[in-house]
Order: C-alpha cells, then structure tokens, then sequence
C-alpha cells in the first residue's frame, strides 16, 4: 500500500495535490511519501520481531539525505556500497555502528574511510578484498569486524542483469570454498570474523529462492562454528520485490519473508541484518511528467511526455514495467485507448511504455509514474543535457523540495575550458 491516492478526482500524495507540487517546481519531478517510506521500514523491522536484528536500508535504492535522514530517525541502519554513499549516511546522522559496507570492489581509499569513520561491518566479496582490509586494518591499529560475502548458486528467478547468486556472477565467494576462506580470514590479525552475508539478487516475487539460499547458510553456520568461528550475525542481504504491475500477484510481504527467516535462521540465535532498498522506497516515489504532444504515427498514437529514459532508465534498462496513471482521475469504465508512452531523448529505447492502453490524454495533461521511488532518481542523468529532475518529499499537509532542478548555468559551468582554447 502507498499513500498515493485519488482525492475527488485527482491525485494526491498523502494530503498535497500533485497539481499543486506540479504548479511550484515545474515538471518532471519525482515525489516521496513520508508515510509509505516509514510504513515500509516498519513492516520489515515488525516483521523480524521476536529476532534480535537491524534492517539496513540499501541506500543505493535512493539516497536522497531527506529521505536517509526520514528512515535513520526511525532506526534504520545503513547498507553502503561506496564512499559517497557512507558520507551520505554519516551525513544523515547515522552512526557509524549501523553502517554495513557492501560491494565487490571496495577501494583502499573507501576501506580507510569507514575504519577511521567507524563501520558495523565489512562484507568481504573475495580473498584479494580481505588481505586488503586486513593489512589497512592493522596499518591503522584497528580490528575490521568482516561477514563474508557467500555465493548460495542459486537462482534467483529475476531479470538477468539484477541476479547476483549465481555461481557466474561476480558476487562473494563460492559457498563450497566457504571453509577454506573462513579459516584464511581467522588467521588475519587486522579482521575479526563475526558473520555471514548473502544477497542473491533483486526484485524477487517468490520466497522460494530466498529459502534454498538460507538454508545453505542455516548448514553454513553449523559447520563454520564447528570449526571454531564465532558466527553471530547473519547479513541476509535485501531484493523483496514489489508490484510494478498491479494486475499480476501481489509478491509475498515483509510478514511473510519474516516467517521464513524465523523458521530457516530461528535456531541460530544469531543476530539478523536484512538490507531492503526497493521495497522501501519503490512504492513510496511517483516521477510526475506532462505530456507534451499526442503525435499520430501509422497506425498507433504517441504520447510524448517531458520525462525520459535519463530521468528514469528502468524501462530502458531493464524493460522494466511501470503504470502509468493520469494525474487528474478518468471516469470508472471510461473508454480506453492504446498509446507508446515516449520521451524526447533521440534513442528509440527511450520509450516507457508500448501499446498502453489509457483514457485519452492531450498535452498538457499530467501523468504519474507509479513505483519509481527506487532505482529512479538515483540513476538519472543528464543525457541530451536534460537538466537532473528536482525531488519532492511530502510529509502530511506539508511538501519540501529535498533537491533542486540545476539551472542551465549551473550545468554548463561544471565543464573546464582549458587555457588554450
Ligand atoms: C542492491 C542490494 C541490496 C538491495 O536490493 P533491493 O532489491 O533494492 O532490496 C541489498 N544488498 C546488496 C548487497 C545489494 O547489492
């Protein structure tokens, strides 16, 4: 559920007409809702109750500082994946002991950073990255806490560029060498081995796969122990889907993945870490865009709105599908007509939407695009030299602009004209 609802015929976003937001920062923009962001981090943190445990948003979904600093006040704790993203968190107020440091390619620069910052946890991806952490560690006179980061071979059952365990992706280390490097890890001075990571992809619609994987790391940890490790704490990574599509199934909820977790980890007694991103802020973003001409080709119509794919690559990337509503609502059983929903970027795949069937719009005319707070901002640019698209973050009765739409100035003034020219 979000709090993006229709209000005597037009849309809302909590209690602020999106008109109204339209009107004050010009579109496309995106919007969040204060209330589908906490209503999400607390469906998961309820849905571990009864577990010791921490669920660290997965920033990279979107990490706007408004909407850390909205999850951090509730408690959330930090997955991390880069340098800007843990001074991003640091910046939102979050302490360094929720920080969780994920990634295949930690830099040595990133790694000093978070040891001198402080850091909950390294999750280690492969041998190279611990000798690393470990010498930088004792250069420093610290002890890393590290998971290591275990490839499960499973399959995930999601799109192809966002599986990550699979024994071909570049993801951990494979679970049957788990032994060899757990024991390599204990014999480092600078690292302090207190647990096990796994993440095995994104946009998961079924908890089968989350289920084999767990398992694996239920045997993982019984066999880890028995060799002497003190496994503690169990990162088991984030990808709990959402419903793009509204017509298809519903993919299981945080209550139902917390009954798994339970029922698979329960016995450990160990502590739990969960890293959802998209299922935290997915829902909670519209991208708000206005349609700019109907164009009638052969045989099929053009919407050609004032978003594009640099503003949201989703579609483009991964033939993501997104609804796509009106702004102002069409009757009940209002006659339906197809359109491709286009953006103006001159590439044929900056195109959202084939043969999708919705009341008749005409430019000027709003449309909102529905689960584009994850992956959505985050990923834009300004390809076509399209300036970045200003966020809106709606909090009840109030909206504030958490990030601005640069001017022209401002974005050709970033480029240096060297002394020669
Ligand atoms: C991307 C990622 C996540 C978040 O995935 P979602 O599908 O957005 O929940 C969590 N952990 C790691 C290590 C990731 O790479």
């Amino acid at each position: 559920m979000d709090h993006f609802l229709y209000r005597d015929g037009a849309l809302f976003a909590e209690d602020v007409a999106i008109s109204e937001i339209a009107a004050a920062v010009g579109t496309p923009f995106y919007v969040y809702s204060t209330a589908t962001l906490l209503r999400h981090f607390k469906a998961f943190d309820d849905a571990l109750d009864g577990m010791d445990h921490l669920v660290c948003y997965a920033m990279k979904a979107n990490s706007n500082q408004a909407v850390l600093k909205t999850l951090a006040r509730a408690g959330a704790g930090m997955d991390v994946v880069s340098a800007g993203e843990y001074l991003r968190a640091k910046a939102a107020g979050v302490p360094g002991d929720r920080i969780v440091f994920s990634g295949v390619g930690k830099t040595a620069s990133e790694i000093r950073l978070a040891l001198e910052g402080g850091i909950r946890q390294f999750n280690v991806e492969s041998e190279p990255e611990m000798a690393q952490l470990d010498a930088i560690a004792q250069s420093l006179g610290k002890v890393a806490p590290i998971t290591i980061r275990v490839n499960p071979d499973v399959d995930a059952k999601t799109h192809a560029k966002i599986a990550t365990g699979k024994s071909e992706n570049k993801f951990g280390i494979p679970i049957a060498r788990a032994r060899d490097v757990y024991r390599l890890a204990a014999s480092m001075p600078g690292l302090e081995v207190i647990g096990i990571d796994v993440h095995i992809g994104s946009q998961l619609t079924d908890l089968a796969p989350f289920e084999q994987a767990y398992q694996k790391v239920a045997e993982l940890t019984e066999l880890l122990r028995t060799d002497g490790h003190d496994i503690r704490r169990l990162d088991l990574g984030g990808g709990l889907g959402i419903p793009y599509e509204r017509s298809n199934a519903a993919p299981p909820l945080p209550t139902d993945y917390g009954a798994m977790v339970q029922r698979t980890l329960g016995h450990l007694d160990c502590e739990i870490e969960i890293e959802p991103g998209r299922l935290i802020a997915g829902n909670a973003g519209l991208m708000v865009s206005e349609v700019i001409y109907v164009k009638s080709g052969e045989g099929r119509d053009f919407l050609i709105i004032d978003g594009a794919m640099n503003d949201l690559i989703r579609p483009a990337m991964y033939d993501a599908y997104h609804d796509i509503i009106p702004v102002i609502e069409p009757p009940v059983g209002g006659e339906q007509r197809p359109y491709d929903v286009v953006g103006p970027v001159c590439e044929t795949g900056d195109t959202f939407a084939k043969q999708r069937m919705m009341p008749e719009l005409s430019a000027g005319d709003l449309v909102a695009f529905r689960s584009a707070g994850a992956y959505g901002a985050v990923m834009s640019s300004e390809y076509n030299s399209r300036a970045l698209i200003p966020e809106v973050l709606v909090n009840g009765d109030q909206f504030a602009v958490i990030r601005q739409r640069p001017t022209f100035d401002e974005m050709i003034n970033r480029d240096i004209i060297p002394e020669w020219l």
